[in-house]
């Protein structure tokens, strides 16, 4: 191949780079711009003989353009490079990675700016949408993760009382008959049904019903051993596992929680509210063919007898005649 003389060899380069190319002097009027960064910015090649680097410049970007260039002027930096935001003459912004350098003369001395960029603007912009994809991503992931921590506590968990539900304690007498099986170690459950609530309700409204349940469940927690769950069995009515115990300890805290209750004085709105709870006990002695169910209808079974010979009173499953 023929080889050009050097000159023309350039301004084939300049002319035909698909990147970029502007030059300006020190104080950024432009001295020289190639096709490709007329086509970038909407400005002709005669414009620029007027244009100045501050009028492709965002306002918000004229302070750090200022300091760059009279940081390559003076020789402190002789080049670099970022992403920045370019105007075009129809107003419209876009992004760009910038090559920016001082152009020397023969001397050494700064005579100038190069500045050779590409438009980004695409990737800038995509990268930004996924981001903020990634972003409502991730706010949702965090929304769905505490939604679940929810969800698995109102399985647990009754939201009145704080108390487990049913369905742990089910799962905990289960567990409790398989362990007392084996220790050949007894233990008892216990149902408690406020006596005559529907009149609390009635009299004092639903909130103050509520207030009992939470105050009942207080004093539960204090009266039983750490050894010993309650459960909100429903409405208002819990259920009592005492674990390795006998039928007669059972009776015993059975009993303390019974008069703890009717000695309880609940402040609502002035009112002083008393109730009393009725308790039926059913008895697993390690060695019986019954299950969950048994046992808690056992204790249900007491509880009517309770209710039915007077109410306020504890009684024992194998005690009803
Ligand atoms: P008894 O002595 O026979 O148990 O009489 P009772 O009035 O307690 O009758 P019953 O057990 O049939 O009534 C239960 C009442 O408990 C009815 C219902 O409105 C009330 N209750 C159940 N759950 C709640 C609750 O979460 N909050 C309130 N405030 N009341 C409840
Ligand atoms: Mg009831
Ligand atoms: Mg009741």
């Amino acid at each position: 191949m023929k080889s050009l003389p050097q000159e023309d060899l350039y301004a084939k380069i300049f002319n035909s780079a698909l990147v970029a190319i502007g030059t300006t002097d020190t104080k950024g009027n432009f001295s020289a711009v190639n096709p490709a960064w007329c086509k970038a910015l909407g400005w002709t090649e005669e414009e620029t003989n007027t244009l100045n680097i501050k009028d492709i410049t965002l306002a918000e970007e004229q302070q750090t353009l200022n300091q760059e260039l009279s940081k390559l002027a003076e020789g402190k930096v002789c080049s670099l490079r970022k992403t920045q935001r370019y105007k075009r003459k129809d107003g419209s912004i876009f992004w760009a990675d910038l090559y920016r350098s001082a152009l020397f003369n023969d001397k050494g001395k700064v005579m100038g700016i190069l500045d050779i960029f590409v438009d980004i603007d695409v990737q800038v912009r995509s990268e930004k949408v996924q981001g903020e994809l990634f972003q409502s991503l991730e706010t949702l992931n965090k929304e769905l993760s505490n939604a679940n921590i929810g969800l698995k506590r109102q399985a647990k968990y009754d939201s009145l009382t704080g108390l487990y539900n049913r369905w742990v304690m089910l799962e905990m007498l289960n567990k409790e008959i398989i362990s007392s099986l084996e220790t050949n170690r007894g233990f008892a459950v216990g149902i408690a049904d406020i006596d005559d609530f529907k009149k609390v309700n009635d009299t004092y409204g639903h909130d103050c019903g509520d207030l009992v349940l939470v105050k009942l469940t207080q004093s539960f927690l204090q009266k039983i051993r750490v050894t010993d769950s309650v459960c909100r069995w429903g409405g208002e009515e819990f259920l009592f596992l005492f674990s390795e115990t006998t039928e007669s300890g059972a009776m015993i805290v059975v009993e303390r929680i019974r008069k703890a209750i009717e000695e309880l004085i609940i402040n609502y709105k002035g009112n002083q509210i008393k109730v009393t709870i009725t308790i039926g006990v059913s008895f697993y002695n390690g060695q019986d063919h019954l299950d969950s169910k048994e046992l808690v209808d056992r204790a249900d079974k007491a509880m009517y007898e309770g209710k039915s010979s007077g109410k306020n009173k504890a009684v024992l499953y194998s005690n009803i005649p």
